[in-house]
């Protein structure tokens, strides 16, 4: 069978699980045969081999039955990075982007900073930020070692210098007064929401999705811990659930915090909060 034929039964099968079907169909052959989508518009006529066949099914299966396309690839887009991705940690997500954005917003160019990431996952706000403030010395932290793994790996493939570290969330960092920005895209999702058995996330490590009271207890527990870690008039930033910008402000509001502000992602939804360290 011809190569455009291949990708047209491919598309049709996942046109019903994705959005993105005729895409998603390009990215798996693409990978498969070790080129770019552009091949397949010079050569729609060539004739794939059985075993390339085989693998492209093989993929596909997985695609039919809901796994995300970025677990398939072992690999996603993020900032201007490309980032290896494993089941051990959530797909980054363009709405984590508007985190970073918000981040360098309050930090000078060419000045150097100190930076704490928690619950790295792939590394993606620790790399994104020390891609873009080479002076700063980035730390990203998370309680599992394999996500610890992947996120150092990350480093590499980037030819980023950040340090990873085992830990959940502070536990492993002495008091220190010393980060003058800790961002986190922490667990979020109330353990009820029916969001949770929908696409994506189905696949998505629940430790990374999923925190106690109505999702918010991992951000209260930081928000209540941070000034330990924070150097004077430091930043905490979150992102967070669109509908949790309240409860956040007004945690950061009880621990004394000030300039506490939110801002929206890319389809309007309230989505990150920052705090800044009060004692000024
Ligand atoms: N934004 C993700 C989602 O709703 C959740 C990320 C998180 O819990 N930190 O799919």
């Amino acid at each position: 069978m011809r190569i455009d034929e291949q990708l047209k039964g491919a598309y049709e099968r996942l046109t019903f699980v994705s959005d993105t079907a005729k895409l998603d169909a390009q990215l798996l052959l693409a990978h498969v045969l070790g080129v770019t989508s552009a091949y397949f518009y010079t050569w729609p006529d060539k004739v794939l081999t059985s075993e390339q066949i085989d693998a492209f099914e093989r993929l596909l299966i997985r695609r039919e039955q809901g796994e995300p396309i970025a677990y398939i690839l072992q690999q996603q887009a993020f900032w201007t990075l490309d980032l290896e991705v494993a089941q051990c940690t959530l797909i980054p997500r363009a709405d984590t982007e508007r985190l970073v954005e918000v981040a360098l917003a309050l930090m000078l160019p060419e000045k150097a900073y100190r930076i704490l990431d928690l619950g790295t996952g792939t590394g993606a706000i620790a790399l994104a930020l020390a891609s873009e403030s080479p002076k700063s010395s980035v730390t990203g932290i998370d309680f599992n070692q394999d996500a610890v793994a992947l996120a150092k790996r990350n480093a590499l493939r980037n030819r980023l210098d950040v340090e990873f570290l085992q830990s959940s969330w502070f536990e492993q960092l002495a008091p220190c007064h010393e980060f003058n920005l800790i961002v986190s895209n922490p667990p979020y999702i109330d353990p009820n929401d029916e969001h949770l058995a929908q696409g994506d996330v189905r696949f998505e490590p629940k430790s990374a999705l999923v925190s106690a009271e109505q999702g918010l207890a991992d951000i209260l527990h930081i928000i209540a811990a941070a000034p330990n870690y924070l150097a004077e008039s430091g930043y905490l930033v979150f992102e967070h659930g669109y509908d949790q910008a309240e409860a956040v402000r007004a945690a950061f509001l009880d621990k004394g915090y000030s300039d506490v502000k939110t801002y929206q992602d890319l389809a309007g939804n309230d989505r990150v909060t920052q705090g800044r360290k009060a004692g000024n």
